[in-house]
């Protein structure tokens, strides 16, 4: 199968074609490093996780590039205010360089436990300061860029015919296509840094020399210019991110990269998947309702319930979560669990049909049929949903369930496997003793800052059927209804 994908530049489904000769560059913009990611964050990811699930299922090779921001993302978008690094180093009361390793750190082991299979490549943007160097230099010789003294280098909008062409601002629209906060002496409001100075008393802890002064850093858009660059060459053949990044992340990534080679188009598909709600409204500190996976599951929820949920809403539609919509998701994937355990495990042997064979190939073709429409998500659950129900034998359903697992990644072999043996362990488990024997020993890891060891024990709970609850008097363990 070939995949068809919705191109925010082109405003169009389109096929992906396998480049010849070398695999097929996937760049996504990953996280500043500053703090937890969130449940916004990990709609997104799972994302492109089922984009790159599905590549591979289809047969295509891949390069997937990922970056960590590690600098120079300011608390706007728009080049003002504080460095978020510095500011999540003061916050955390330590460097910067720990502050971005330990979030970094947080993001792909967490992204592990959401069955998100890991970039091939990981790109920080401090491990490519020389490269960024090199560009802001090209476009100010290019005349791409002129320097604000004690502020720094900025992108003159007004030199390239097609800004902001992925957003679909019209020339004459610049003025309010400004989403920009004012900075003094900037030509168009649109104009935006490429390389920033620190300003008098900042005392910074990431500060690097360039030609417009002792102590500067890049601009947040730069760096992901030049990794996908030297990764992937140009043009990119997919770049992923999120909706809040077309028209000022992605709109001035495309204006430096293309100014920079000289060539278009810097990337041939965009996607972007949209926002997510909590209670129909916007995340927010305020609100506090930015949720982390660990609230999830300290609510007995499991990470799969969770990736259920995201998958059960096309990525370009924006998703409103409930706890109430996570727990129909959370049902639903543990009654899918039920009963593929249940096909696992049996064993009846019947003939091999043709009807039954053509059935099953059916059943395949409607699931990646959907998949391969832009990641219908939604359609190729409710094929699932289908197959469960079908007179295909037991087996029959299991091995094409778990085939088609490779794309949805809900880790359903192993799961699966658990849930059965724990079904079977009920005959000896008369009573809880064994849940709340680990449930015990979990307290105490947790209490001791084990967290390794208290998750390791939680995956054993669970395995044997039983949920985490928290209560006012501590945690209980509760069998689980599925
Ligand atoms: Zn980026």
């Amino acid at each position: 199968m070939q995949l068809h994908l919705y191109n925010t530049a082109s405003k169009k489904k389109e096929l992906i074609v396998q480049p010849e000769g070398r695999p097929l560059g996937i760049y996504s913009c990953g996280i500043t490093a500053y703090d937890y990611a969130h449940l916004g964050n990990w709609r997104h990811y799972v994302m492109d996780d089922l984009l790159i699930r599905t590549l591979k299922y289809d047969g295509y090779t891949l390069k997937h590039v990922q970056n960590v921001t590690d600098v120079g993302h300011l608390t706007s978008d728009a080049d003002t205010g504080e460095d978020k690094l510095e500011k999540g180093a003061r916050r955390e009361g330590t460097s910067v360089y720990d502050v971005a390793r330990k979030f970094e750190r947080y993001f792909y082991e967490t992204g592990d436990k959401l069955n998100i299979i890991r970039p091939d490549v990981v790109t920080r943007a401090t491990e490519y300061i020389q490269q960024q160097l090199q560009i802001a230099v090209a476009l100010e010789e290019k005349g791409f860029a002129y320097l604000i003294p004690g502020d720094g280098l900025y992108f003159d909008t007004s030199k390239v015919a097609n800004y902001g062409a992925l957003a679909g601002f019209k020339p004459e629209g610049l003025q309010e296509g400004a989403r920009v906060e004012k900075v003094a002496g900037k030509r168009y409001p649109t104009d935006f840094a490429v390389w920033k100075l620190e300003k008098p008393g900042e005392n910074r802890q990431m500060v690097w020399p360039s030609p417009w002064g002792e102590r500067s850093f890049p601009g947040w858009h730069l760096e992901c210019v030049a990794m996908s660059l030297d990764q992937l060459g140009q043009p990119v053949d997919i770049h992923t991110g999120g909706v809040d990044h077309i028209p000022v992340h992605h709109t001035n990534e495309i204006a430096q990269a293309e100014a920079y080679t000289g060539r278009t188009p810097f990337v041939r598909v965009w996607v972007h998947g949209n926002f997510m709600r909590i209670d129909g409204q916007k995340m927010s500190k305020s609100l506090g309702n930015i949720y982390r996976l660990e609230d999830v599951l300290e609510r007995g929820f499991t990470p799969m319930g969770l990736r259920y949920l995201f998958l059960m809403s096309h990525y370009r539609h924006e998703l409103n979560f409930t706890w109430e919509s996570l727990a129909a998701a959370q049902t639903a994937y543990d009654r899918l669990l039920r009963s593929l355990a249940q096909d696992g495990r049996t064993r009846e042997s019947g003939m091999v049909t043709q009807e039954r064979l053509d059935k099953a190939q059916e059943y395949r073709e409607k699931f990646l049929a959907a998949i391969n429409d832009d990641l219908n998500s939604s359609a190729g659950l409710a094929v699932i949903n289908q197959i469960l129900k079908s007179n295909l034998l037991p087996q029959e359903r299991y091995d094409l369930i778990l085939d088609l697992d490779d794309i949805l990644g809900l880790d359903l072999r192993r799961q699966s496997t658990l849930l059965g043996r724990a079904e079977q362990l009920e005959v000896v488990l008369d009573d809880d003793g064994e849940a709340q024997r680990l449930l015990d020993e979990r307290t105490q890891a947790r209490a001791n800052k084990d967290f390794a060891r208290a998750d390791f024990l939680r995956e054993r709970i669970e395995a044997l059927g039983y949920q985490i609850i928290d209560t006012p008097t501590g945690a209980k363990v509760q069998k689980r209804r599925v």
